[in-house]
């Protein structure tokens, strides 16, 4: 049976107090979908006030310390993100990836923290293009998820993989509709082999360049359970047509 569709906005560093509106724009609208969740994954900054002003929608962080509390300067805990309102955080995405050379193990130390305290994770995986242009780009996703993911399957909360090819995101380019169906076929068939049946309750999500033209494309495609959206996921206009696609496709 298909899973319910998840549509998740990442706000990267974007969001100051006046962008509270839009987020109240956002979550009313997505009331309308009651077939999906939506979720937005604001800066930690923003999150306790994007928490307050719309309560019963899923508010996330974005990034997680894989320690409760201690020496830390400028991390967030899980606990603190918790503490916030968030009910969610990404881990793993390719910026930090990149930028703060976050390892697989360390990726997986941020899922295992979060799960732990019943915080939903997002975890992200991506090929860059030059590994996709050498046709490793299977292989490098399964050995990346291999290294993230937690060993067991959770109780406390959820884990979802969100597919990222490092060259789609923020660019307006995507992979075809038979690269991302493989590759989501092989994240499934990863999971099940980690997680036995537990693996088909584990929601996989596309990222990058998702925007209302593409999306419904897209959500069509087999074990894509959803979308991770960045630049599409800052105005109401833009993102709640994703959401909206994400009701009309029939699992
Ligand atoms: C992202 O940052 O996770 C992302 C998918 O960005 P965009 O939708 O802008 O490509």
């Amino acid at each position: 049976m298909a899973l319910k569709k998840l549509v998740a906005g990442n706000w990267k560093m974007h969001g100051l107090a006046s962008d509270l509106a839009e987020v109240r724009l956002i979550a009313e609208a997505a009331r309308g979908y009651s077939g999906v969740d939506v979720a937005l994954c604001v800066p930690a900054i923003l999150i306790e006030r994007a928490a307050r002003a719309v309560p019963d929608f899923a508010i996330g962080g974005q990034d997680v310390h894989h320690e409760p509390k201690g020496a830390h300067t400028g991390c967030t805990s899980a606990q603190m993100l918790l503490d916030a309102g968030a009910v969610l955080t990404i881990v793993g995405h390719s910026e930090r990836r990149e930028a703060q050379r976050e390892s697989d193990a360390e990726v997986q130390s941020k899922a295992h923290a979060a799960l732990e305290c019943g915080l939903n994770v997002i975890l992200c995986v991506g090929e860059s293009l030059e590994v996709r242009e050498s046709g490793r780009a299977v292989d490098t996703v399964l050995a990346q998820l291999d290294g993230s993911i937690p060993h067991e399957p959770t109780e406390e909360a959820e884990l979802a993989i969100a597919y990222e090819p490092i060259w789609a995101i923020g660019t307006g380019k995507i992979p075809t509709t038979e690269e991302i169906g493989e590759m989501h076929a092989a994240i499934r068939g990863r999971l099940h082999e980690r997680y036995g049946a537990a693996g088909s309750g584990v929601r996989i999500l596309y990222g990058g360049s998702v925007k209302a033209s593409n999306a419904g494309e897209i959500f069509a495609i087999a074990d894509v359970d959803g979308a991770l959206v960045g630049g599409a996921s800052l105005k109401a206009a833009d993102f709640i047509p994703i959401v909206a696609a994400a009701a009309t496709v029939e699992g």
